[in-house]
C-alpha cells in the first residue's frame, strides 16, 4: 500500500493531507487553512518527519512568505499533536479539557516500549509492532496547549471565519470540532472515523452520537474524519446508524452479562459490521460504554485495553503458535 500522503484543496482556502488508509492506527488526517496571507493548521501527524513531510506541503500550498500561526488540536491523542513542536512559534489551541487530561495520554517513550521491548510472540507485542513499528517516535517532546478554552471560540484566518466547538467527552474528554461556515466544511477529528470501526475512550456513544448530529445540523457538504476518507452527509448519517445499532447492541450484551470482551467477540462472530476493518477496537469502545452503564467514573486503563484488542486480533489472524520442540 502506497501510504504517501498529498494535501489536496477540497474547498477555497481548505486543504487535507489523507494518508488515505484504513485498517491501521495512527495515520491520522491533518489540515490547512489559508486565506489572505495567513495560515492555520488543523491537527499535526504522529511524527516528526511525518510532520515535516506535511509541512512542507503545507507551505507549498500556503505560498511564499505566509508563517503558520496556530495549531488547532482536535484532541489530545499523540497520533493528532506529536508533530506539535515543529510549528515554531505558533499558537497551539485545544480544549481546556484536553490540557487537563494530557497526563494521561501515553508518552512516546511508552510507545516506544510497547513497539521494541514486548515480545512479537505474544499479542501485544505482535500487535504493536504490526501497528505502530511502522512510525518513528525519535526526538518527540509533548507540547502543551498554549490557548485553551471551553465550549467555543471564533477566530479567522484572513477573512475566513472558523468556529471551534468543544465537544467531548466522546472520542476523549477534550474532543473539538473545527467548522467552517463559508466553505461548508467540518473537521471533525476522531469524533468521527471513516472505514475502520471507532475506538472511543471516553464517551458513551449517546454523547459521540449527539456530536455527529450537531455536525449534520450545521448542514456541511464535507466531513473531514479523523481517519479515513473525507465523507458527505449521507456518509455521515450511516455512521451514525452504526453507532446507533452499536449502542444499542452495548446495552443487550451487557445487560446479558458479557465482558466487553466476550461482547466484541460475539459482534464480531456475527459479522455485524462486515464493511468496517479493525473490528478489535470494538472491544475499546464496548468498555467505555460498559463503565457509563455501570456509571464507573474510572480512567480507561489504556494498556489493558489495547491487551485485549490484540488478543482478539491475534486470534482473528489465527496467528500460529510457535512451534514446541520434540
Ligand atoms: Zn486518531
Amino acid at each position: 500500500m502506497n501510504t504517501a500522503p498529498t494535501l489536496l484543496p477540497i474547498a477555497p482556502g481548505v486543504h487535507v493531507w489523507a494518508p488515505g488508509s484504513t485498517g491501521s492506527w495512527g495515520l491520522a488526517n491533518c489540515g490547512l487553512l489559508t486565506a489572505g496571507g495567513q495560515a492555520v493548521l488543523i491537527d499535526t501527524p504522529y511524527t516528526l518527519n511525518l510532520t515535516d513531510d506535511f509541512l512542507a506541503a503545507a507551505h507549498e500550498a500556503a505560498g511564499p512568505g505566509v508563517d503558520i500561526s496556530a495549531v488547532l488540536t482536535t484532541h489530545g491523542n499523540g497520533d493528532h499533536s506529536w508533530g506539535n513542536q515543529r510549528v515554531t512559534g505558533a499558537e497551539i489551541v485545544a480544549t481546556h479539557r484536553t490540557l487537563e487530561h494530557q497526563c494521561f495520554e501515553p508518552s512516546p517513550e511508552q510507545l516506544v516500549h510497547l513497539v521494541e521491548g514486548t515480545d512479537p510472540e505474544q499479542p501485544l507485542g505482535w500487535y504493536f509492532r504490526r501497528h505502530f513499528g511502522r512510525f518513528d517516535f525519535g526526538g518527540i517532546t509533548v507540547q502543551k496547549p498554549t490557548k485553551t478554552f471551553r465550549d467555543r471560540m471564533d477566530l479567522r484566518v484572513g477573512d475566513m471565519p472558523v468556529e471551534l466547538y468543544e465537544v467531548g467527552p466522546a472520542h476523549t474528554v477534550g474532543d473539538l470540532v473545527v467548522r467552517l461556515p463559508e466553505q461548508r466544511v467540518v473537521f471533525a477529528g476522531d469524533v468521527v472515523f471513516a472505514g475502520d470501526h471507532v475506538c472511543h475512550w471516553s464517551g458513551p456513544l449517546e454523547s459521540v452520537v449527539g456530536a455527529c448530529e450537531r455536525i449534520l445540523g450545521w448542514e456541511p457538504e464535507l466531513i473531514v474524519p479523523g481517519h479515513g476518507p473525507v465523507l458527505d452527509p449521507d456518509g455521515l448519517r450511516a455512521h451514525i446508524g452504526y453507532l446507533r445499532d452499536l449502542a444499542e447492541q452495548a446495552r443487550t450484551l451487557h445487560a446479558r452479562g458479557l465482558s466487553p470482551v466476550a461482547a466484541a467477540r460475539h459482534l464480531i462472530e456475527e459479522d455485524r459490521y462486515p464493511d468496517l476493518h479493525l473490528p478489535e477496537r470494538m472491544v475499546i469502545t464496548l468498555a467505555s460504554e460498559f463503565r457509563h452503564l455501570d456509571r464507573d467514573e474510572a480512567e480507561p486503563d489504556i494498556l489493558s485495553l489495547m491487551d485485549d484488542c490484540s488478543r482478539i486480533a491475534w486470534d482473528r489472524a489465527g496467528v500460529a503458535p510457535v512451534p514446541q520442540a520434540g
